[in-house]
């Protein structure tokens, strides 16, 4: 597996792959890796020839007041997991091999960037799509996986994607979960024992709301009410958002008849948790 650090070495190193004939699938993450991330490498491995994984921790995605500076950093735990995967290269570059002292060109996409996670954290997503445009220009692959959990970032990069023409498939996977149910996130190890705890409430909103949903409810203000009176049964959690959007748009929606995303985001303690569920869902466990 080779690990990388510059824009010219990756290019190069990719070029050499391609000439065997291999497509290639490409994975953005910002490092500090768990089984969430392991499953897009999966997903990659089983679609495309070879695999490119980044770890980056993008400052531009990060407010002023956010967690940069603490975000878990676990470089070589990351690399050594990425090797027994099967990764083919690594690509981790310093900020200043993304960013010149100088740089004035974003990735601005309108309207969605503003909506759920882009309405709590402004510029977030200006960040996110710059960079994702930026790692997508250096990579070149022919697919790119995200995760689910993600789920206003893939309604913002699926746009950029269609408005920009970028020659690339995005394939999103689905929210890999600990076994209690809590969505897998590096930002999981900042809670205390209690905050992880408290930090269930999300799940347990979303599978109430799912279960009403099934049992035939389909007004959004009836489910939204749900969902806000199991977190609220959990007061140690702050709720950010609790919404029920078009998966694309992330505007408000009525009903769900149609396909729709119940999105939550919540603080324990000062960690900001973000969960959610598609309607109608695929599969459903409930007898
Ligand atoms: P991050 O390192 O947090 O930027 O995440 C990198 C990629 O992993 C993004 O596409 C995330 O949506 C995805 N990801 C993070 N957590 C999970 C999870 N629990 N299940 C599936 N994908 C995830």
């Amino acid at each position: 597996m080779q690990v990388l650090r510059t824009v010219s070495e990756t290019r190069a190193a990719v070029r050499a792959l391609r000439a065997g004939g291999r497509s290639i699938g490409f994975v953005p993450t910002m490092g500090a890796l768990h089984e969430g991330h392991l499953s897009l490498v999966r997903a990659a491995k089983a679609g495309s020839g070879a695999v490119v994984v980044s770890i980056f921790v993008n400052p531009t995605q990060f407010g002023p007041n956010e967690d940069f500076a603490q975000y878990p950093r676990t470089f070589e735990a990351d690399c050594a997991a990425l090797e027994r995967e099967g990764v083919d290269l690594v690509f981790a570059p310093a900020a200043e091999e993304m960013y010149a002292p100088d740089a004035s060109t974003f990735v601005d996409v309108e309207g969605v960037s503003g909506r759920l996670d882009g309405a709590s954290r402004p510029g977030h997503f200006r960040g996110v799509a710059t960079v994702v445009a930026k790692l997508l220009n250096i990579v070149g692959p022919d697919r790119a996986f995200f995760g689910q959990k993600d789920a206003a970032q893939v309604a913002v990069l699926k746009r950029m994607v269609r408005d920009l023409n970028l020659p690339v498939e995005l394939v999103v996977c689905p929210i890999v979960r600990e076994p209690d149910g809590l969505a897998m996130s590096s930002r999981n190890r900042y809670l205390s024992a209690e905050e992880r705890r408290q930090a269930l409430v999300l799940h347990r909103a979303l599978n109430e709301v799912q279960r009403m949903a099934e049992s035939g409810v389909t007004a959004a203000r009836d489910l939204i009410a749900t969902a806000e009176a199991v977190l609220a049964g959990e007061p140690a959690v702050r709720v950010d958002y609790c919404k029920i959007v078009d998966p694309d748009t992330l505007e408000d929606v009525a009903d769900v008849q149609n396909g729709v995303l119940v999105a939550v985001a919540a603080f324990a303690g000062t960690t900001r948790l973000i969960d959610n569920l598609v309607l109608p869902s695929a599969h459903h466990d409930l007898s």
